[in-house]
């Protein structure tokens, strides 16, 4: 992370947000230091449980998955809990998206054709996840897959799994399949993973990245309507990861979104 980069609070409120969905709950806070708890917990998930499958899946409604895993250090050291999930110490969270934000298609194409057929987006962000990891952060990943047709879900799980062994830090990822409270830009992903971490959250510590920023070139403003629904900061992908400076305006939303949406992953060409 960048200490150079500003936090960037989304100013606007996009056709597309009023037009999918009602206004999100925003968790607001009035102090440098707040923090927040949560009644939406549908079930907790231990950041240093011993899975038989790493990761874990779960799925709390038919429309959204959850991938639990804990890295081979928690595995290891499982004597000595990580600052991250001590109760007494509110929660801090980094939050990501998933496609063209940590990970993009080795093939160049928009979506990813195998389980196989994925890159880090920078060759530093498992670096950078894992040096959050270790000053206490809790790696989340919140990802729309709502192109996922269910043939593919095996494969989709099985690049998940490449992704998190490749960055080995504990992680949960949410998958929101369906066009309901859990798609991003609405904020029910953000909800559910409250209630499964449990306790405090510091709110000015949490922050989310994702390539949704309603840019000119990008598919949607999902992201950025997402962390602004929230009330986290939000960045880019390259403003996080290489530092750059905001240098596009973001531009009206059409309420449409092409088909560079992480949906579609999996599309009628077959294979994750
Ligand atoms: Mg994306």
């Amino acid at each position: 992370m960048s200490p150079s980069i500003s936090s960037k609070r989304a100013t606007k409120t996009s056709t597309m947000e009023r037009a999918i969905s009602p206004p999100p709950l925003r968790t607001t806070h009035s102090s440098a230091k707040v923090t927040t708890t949560t009644t939406t917990s549908t079930y907790r998930l231990s950041l240093h449980a011993h899975p038989t499958q790493n990761p874990s899946w779960h799925q709390p409604t038919h429309t959204l998955m959850v991938a639990h895993y804990t890295s081979h250090h928690s595995i290891n050291t499982t004597s000595k809990p990580h600052p991250a999930i001590d109760p007494a110490t509110p929660s801090k969270i980094a939050a990501f998206d998933l496609d063209h934000t940590l990970t993009a298609p080795k093939t160049g194409s928009i979506h990813s054709q195998s389980a196989t057929d994925w890159r880090f987006l920078y060759p530093c962000i498992p670096t950078t996840l894992r040096n959050l990891s270790a000053t206490g952060y809790k790696i989340i990943i919140f990802t729309n897959q709502g192109g996922l047709k269910p043939e593919y879900v095996g494969m989709f799980k099985a690049k998940i799994a490449g992704v998190l062994a490749e960055i080995d830090v504990d992680c949960i990822v949410y998958v929101a399949r369906g066009d309901d409270r859990y798609r991003k830009p609405r904020t029910g992903m953000w909800g559910v993973m409250r209630g499964d971490v449990g306790g405090d959250v510091d709110m000015e510590a949490c922050f989310y990245v994702g390539d949704a920023a309603g840019r000119e070139g990008d598919h949607s403003n999902a992201d950025k309507g997402f962390a602004e629904g929230v009330g986290l900061r939000f960045y880019t992908p390259e403003e996080f990861f290489l530092g750059e400076k905001p240098k596009v305006e973001e531009k009206e939303s059409s309420g449409e979104e092409s088909e560079k949406d992480d949906d579609g992953h999996l599309d009628s060409n077959g294979s994750a």
